[in-house]
């Protein structure tokens, strides 16, 4: 196994200008998996309640999802509720019963621990601290994601956590919340200060901006005719972005940038249709083809002379 994720499983209800689901297939762990495991093997931890159906289990089997860490306990699902009517980048709680996830501590196989790569994805930081804790050796690569409630509600197991990852990504809103910084260069800056060398801020349709010790890079969002559902965007984003780094082995500035736009047509594909209903459904050809058209949008000719810039001689 490549990667190995930890994160929640969810049923999500979810309200957005597009319309309005109840109990869609969701959680952190399921969109980083499905959309990582079209690149690289992927392995998820987490929980599942008893009501949790057959058939999700299956999707990810079918995506060759190696879901053995995933524990099934008396109870009920993690349960999310939230809408994106007043600002589609933006999602606005309106529930969150943890249900089995209250009670879950990770055991991790041998198998698990081994993993050269781990994602540690949006769940309480002291579950993400714990499995960190219970690999075998460093991971080559360790990545975390967090949201507003942990800045809220945990914030010194988050400080600890972001001073071990090699990468954060984070949404806007919430680097600026735990930073207390307006400015996002600023913001970025003191996250990388805290611990990682990467700091990717996700700025839902304005894309995402990798800020690194050594270089900064800007992907841009495609530019949708419409965006039905942007959960799961971010994990998706980690899943393309982490999924390409660990199938290529490319952690250098270029496999970094290279990353981020994989990231970025993966999340393209997510926010199309709601939970996982497009991302799941995707062949090669689809993501080839719009990883092309990212290349396209970002790609433009330098001129010769006056380091490319046609400046009037003064
Ligand atoms: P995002 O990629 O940020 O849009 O993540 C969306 C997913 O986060 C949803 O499918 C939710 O189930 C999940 N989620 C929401 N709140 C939490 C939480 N407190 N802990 C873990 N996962 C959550």
């Amino acid at each position: 196994m490549k990667i190995l994720v930890v994160g929640s499983v969810a049923y999500d209800s979810v309200e957005t200008p597009e319309g309005k689901r109840d109990a869609q297939l969701g959680g952190s762990a399921s969109y980083f998996s499905v959309s990582a495991s079209y690149f690289t093997e992927v392995g998820m931890v987490g929980v599942i309640g008893k009501d949790f159906q057959e058939s999700d289990l299956r999707m990810y089997e079918s995506h060759g999802i190696d879901i053995s860490g995933l524990e099934r306990a008396d109870g009920e699902t993690f349960r999310w509720a939230g809408d994106y009517l007043k600002d589609i980048n933006t999602a606005v709680t309106h529930e969150t019963q943890l249900n089995v996830f209250a009670k879950f501590s990770p055991s991790l196989s041998d198998a698990h621990k081994a993993a050269p790569y781990l994602f540690l994805a949006n769940i309480d930081p002291t579950l993400q601290l714990k499995v960190l804790g219970d690999m075998s050796s460093r991971p080559k690569i360790v990545a975390c994601d967090t949201m507003n409630l942990w800045i809220d509600i945990s914030r010194s197991a988050l400080t600890e956590l972001i001073g071990k990852v090699d990468i954060l990504t984070i949404n806007e809103g919430e680097a600026r919340q735990f930073t207390d910084q307006h400015h996002l260069p600023t913001a970025a800056g003191r996250l990388l200060k805290s611990g990682p060398s990467t700091v990717v801020i996700k700025r839902g349709e304005y894309g995402a901006a990798l800020f690194n010790e050594s270089f900064n890079f800007a992907a841009p969002a495609y530019p949708l005719a419409s965006v039905v559902d942007p959960t799961g965007a971010g994990d998706s984003f980690a899943g393309g972005f982490m999924g390409c780094i660990a199938a290529t082995g490319d952690a250098s500035e270029e496999g970094l940038r290279r990353a981020a736009i994989v990231g970025s047509t993966m999340a393209s594909f997510a926010v199309e249709a709601f939970g996982l209903d497009r991302i799941s459904n995707l062949t090669g050809a689809e993501i080839e083809q719009r990883y092309q058209a990212f290349v396209d949008l970002t790609r433009f000719q330098t001129l010769a002379g006056n380091n490319g810039l046609p400046l009037l001689e003064k």
